[in-house]
Formats: C-alpha cells, sequence, structure tokens
C-alpha cells in the first residue's frame, strides 16, 4: 500500500504503463521491477488477499485482481515451456513470446469449483488448516483435465467428504487472482450424510443448519464461529441456501 508522500515520488519512478495498467519501470522487465519495489523500504506491502479478506477492498477490485495475476504470470513464464529458452513480453504485457522458438504464451486462469453441498435442511461446511481459526466454507477444488465442471464438484465432494452427489446446479463465478484463478460456485445435492473426511485436505467438516448458518454469517455464533465475508463467493453460497434451502435446485 503506497503512502500519500511517496506519490509524486512514485509517479516520477514508475513512467511507464501497459495498457491494463499495471506500473512497471520504463527500464525493466516487471519481474525486477516488482521485487525492487518490494524490498525498497518505501512503501508498506500489503498482500490484496488479505485487504480483501478484511473487507478493505480498492474500489477497483476486479482491475487490482487483474494486475496481481498478470504479474504473477510474468514472473512465472520467462522461460519458454517448449524450449526453454528466455521469453520477452509483447502485446503490452498479454502475451509472452520466445526468442528462440517463436512460441506466443498466453495468460492463464485455473478454474476451481467451490461448491455447497445440502443434504436435507443442512450444509456441508468445512475447515482447511490454512483458514483463519474459526472460519467455516464450503468445500473446494481445482477442475482436473478432461473434467467438466459438474463432474469436478462430485468429485471433489466424494474426495474429501466422502459425500456422494446427485445434482448440480451453477450458482456465480468469482475471480480469485490468489495467484490465477476462477472460482466456479455451485450447489450439489447430497445422496448421503455419512461423512468421510479426507483429512490432508480438510482439517474438519460438518452438517449445519439453516439456523447456524444465519449466525456464521452475522458473526453471532456463540463459539465465535463465522462463515466468509460478502467479499467471498462461499459467503454468498450459505446465504442462499439460508433463503431458498433444497429450493436452489429448481
Ligand atoms: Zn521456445
Amino acid at each position: 500500500m503506497k503512502q500519500p508522500a511517496q506519490a509524486s515520488r512514485w509517479r516520477r519512478r514508475c513512467s511507464a504503463k501497459t495498457p491494463a495498467g499495471a506500473v512497471i519501470s520504463r527500464r525493466q522487465s516487471p519481474l525486477p521491477a516488482s521485487k525492487k519495489l518490494k524490498h525498497a523500504g518505501d512503501f508498506i506491502i500489503v498482500d490484496l488477499r488479505s485487504i480483501a479478506l478484511q473487507g478493505l477492498c480498492p474500489r477497483r477490485p476486479i482491475r487490482a485482481g487483474n494486475r496481481k495475476a498478470l504479474l504473477f504470470w510474468h514472473e512465472r513464464h520467462r522461460f519458454c515451456s517448449n524450449c526453454g529458452k528466455p521469453t520477452t513480453s509483447a502485446q503490452a504485457g498479454w502475451r509472452r513470446d520466445c526468442v528462440a522458438c517463436g512460441a506466443n504464451h498466453f495468460p492463464r486462469t485455473d478454474p476451481c469449483v467451490i461448491m455447497l453441498a445440502i443434504h436435507g435442511e443442512q450444509c456441508l461446511l468445512g475447515r482447511q488448516t490454512r483458514f483463519p481459526p474459526g472460519m467455516w466454507s464450503a468445500l473446494a477444488g481445482f477442475v482436473e483435465p478432461g473434467e467438466s465442471l459438474e463432474e469436478a464438484v462430485r468429485r471433489e465432494t466424494l474426495e474429501e467428504a466422502g459425500i456422494p452427489a446427485g445434482r448440480v446446479a451453477y450458482f456465480a463465478s468469482q475471480p480469485w487472482p490468489f495467484p490465477m484463478s476462477i472460482m466456479i460456485g455451485a450447489f450439489a445435492e447430497a445422496k448421503s450424510d455419512k461423512l468421510k473426511i479426507d483429512e490432508v485436505e480438510l482439517e474438519a467438516a460438518r452438517w449445519v443448519t439453516k439456523d447456524e448458518c444465519r449466525l456464521l454469517l452475522t458473526g453471532k455464533h456463540p463459539a465465535r464461529f463465522f462463515a466468509p465475508p460478502p467479499l467471498a463467493i462461499a459467503h454468498h453460497l450459505i446465504k442462499t441456501f439460508v433463503e431458498r434451502g433444497a429450493g436452489v435446485f429448481d
């Protein structure tokens, strides 16, 4: 997060912009520029994910996420995956070209499903070890090659919690540039409520009633448990279940 007193110096120092708006040094590629800024000592560096999860979202969160994902992609694609030679930025940072074999490389987005399994009047929430203490959320996982979104939802629900799922209903999607994903939200109709948790993926999982979901969403849970904030699609999956119950499949 840039300090106000540094603003004019920042503008002089970082005088070139990509059309995407990501500010980089004229003389350097995005990688050393970003590293240099991090270690310059002129700025307080706060990760965008932390800002977002604290509800301190910038005015244009989509653009900020876009820049973060692009800079991460540049950092990780300095060499050609086809021949191993260096690549250079092209098309204002929206492509990298190989100097040796001519291959073009484009920014990627990794699809990830996030699903709320529903069994009767309860939904399934879980905890990953990296979650903040007390936070419970919907299950999630990456889509594998050759897999439909529905298949990914059913596989992840079965793998992580041992729950076979029937109907899958699409809900909404959300860019998740941490580092470069898109979250595809869905409801999954659980065919059983007997949990068998994959302890590598999940610290815990349990069925939660609508009443308890309300407490999680409003921060009034007696055990100080809570759901993800409104910024996260998981919040809206849980909220919609509270409002519509099994009607989410209609
Ligand atoms: Zn190459």
